[in-house]
């Protein structure tokens, strides 16, 4: 029995129509099949291989991890080298109060956290939350998700949730003191790329201060320098009070974190001690890979390259059936007419050797989130498989 039939046979699936490439192996900014086709990587694993596939210091950094050891113990009880190094390089490059790290292992999972550390913190119960939002797919994430029809059949979830409209400024008022914390994301990625105004930013951060609520910032998609800065939070100039990452994070291994003051966080500790645990969160391989990846990242300073990345794609994407290109840096939403003409490209893409695909909450539009270190003669190869195939449209 071959892997495809064993996959439609005994692993669980997601949907009817999976994309099933069955891939060997990937370097750089490709992948290759059984039979040597070679896919030119748009979307990276969903915004997670950001310095492509395979990068050596990331692989010997993963290598030299496994013969010391993988896992001694559960988080937080040992003193493990690759998660402290982790922790002092990632707050080394934040704001200054985020200056401590819980390490666990997916986006939703900093998310949960996040929440329990909100409501911990400030006795309140309620959780602000934005339509068109994605938080991840356990039951507290999904609470706080921006759409209906992703929550409406594992009702019910979290109470005491309140969502209002992204950019709403006119809404912020309905954030109080009973508000625990808002969770938002500083760019929204699923709702097909929607970059709020600073305005409606800062006005989210003030209204935060106000009511004492902590603004928690999803950049679970947005952070690592896919926007074109090493957190999207700076196009806005304003520091989150705790704030979500994963995805990009781990180089590839799985690896999440929420980061918040020391003082706040400290509250997990106590009443109940163990207020938030997890077996294998940090994980020593995936802490180390994550170290490497952060190194290299901050080393070449990748995040400068991408606006002159991202205006490449502006450049050659102008074409009459493309209604719009939104999004910021190398997190773009190709805007289509339809559900169904997007997902005919993307299989005409896909044939041509060009691998991308649609936003959980708009299927309209084509995501183009490719490795940060994407080069030139790159993207313009994905462009003109792009412009041939929307030709035939
Ligand atoms: N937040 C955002 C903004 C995301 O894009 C995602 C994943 N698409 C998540 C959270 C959830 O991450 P994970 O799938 O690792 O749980």
């Amino acid at each position: 029995m071959n892997d495809r039939h064993l996959f439609y046979r005994h692993l669980a699936q997601t949907s009817s129509a999976p994309l099933a490439l069955e891939i060997e192996r990937a370097r750089g900014v490709y992948m290759y099949d059984k039979q040597g086709k070679a896919y030119l990587d748009l979307i990276s694993g969903i915004s997670v291989s950001a310095l492509g596939h395979g990068h050596p210091h990331v692989l010997g950094a993963i290598r030299e991890q496994l013969n010391r050891y993988a896992h001694l113990m559960v988080y937080g009880e040992f003193v493990q080298s690759p998660q402290v190094r982790l922790a002092a390089l990632l707050t080394g490059c934040l704001p200054a109060g985020l200056d401590n790290v819980y390490l666990v292992n997916s986006g939703s999972e900093a998310v949960e956290g996040a929440m329990k550390l909100s409501k911990r913190h400030t006795g309140r119960t309620e959780i602000v939350g934005f339509r068109g939002a994605y938080h991840g797919s356990t039951q507290g994430a999904l609470s706080i998700g921006g759409h209906e029809g992703l929550k409406s059949a594992f009702r019910p979830l979290l109470p005491d949730v309140r969502l209002l409209d992204y950019g709403e400024e006119g809404q912020l008022g309905q954030i109080s003191e009973r508000t625990a914390c808002v969770v938002a994301e500083s760019i929204q990625g699923e709702a097909g790329v929607v970059v709020p105004s600073v305005s409606f930013m800062q006005a989210l951060r003030r209204r935060c201060d106000e009511t004492g609520t902590l603004l928690v910032l999803d950049e679970i998609q947005t952070g690592f320098g896919r926007t074109g800065r090493l957190w999207a939070f700076e196009h806005f100039g304003i520091v989150p009070d705790v704030l979500c990452l994963a995805k990009g994070m781990g180089g590839g291994l799985p690896l999440g974190a929420f980061v918040a003051p020391r003082e706040i966080m400290r509250s997990l500790t106590h009443d109940p001690v163990l207020g938030h645990i997890s077996t294998f969160g940090g994980n020593a391989v995936c802490a180390a890979a994550a170290h490497a990846m952060l190194e290299v990242l901050i080393r070449e300073k990748l995040w400068e390259q991408v606006p002159a990345r991202e205006a490449r794609f502006r450049e050659l994407l102008k074409h009459p059936t493309v209604k719009s290109l939104r999004g910021k840096g190398l997190l773009l939403a190709l805007e289509l007419e339809d559900g169904q003409v997007n997902r005919k490209v993307i299989r005409k893409c896909l044939e041509r050797g060009l691998l991308t695909d649609w936003f959980l909450y708009a299927d309209h539009c084509l995501r183009i989130a490719p490795p940060l270190t994407i080069r030139m003669e790159e993207i313009d190869r994905a462009c003109r498989i792009l412009a041939e195939v929307l030709d035939e449209f």
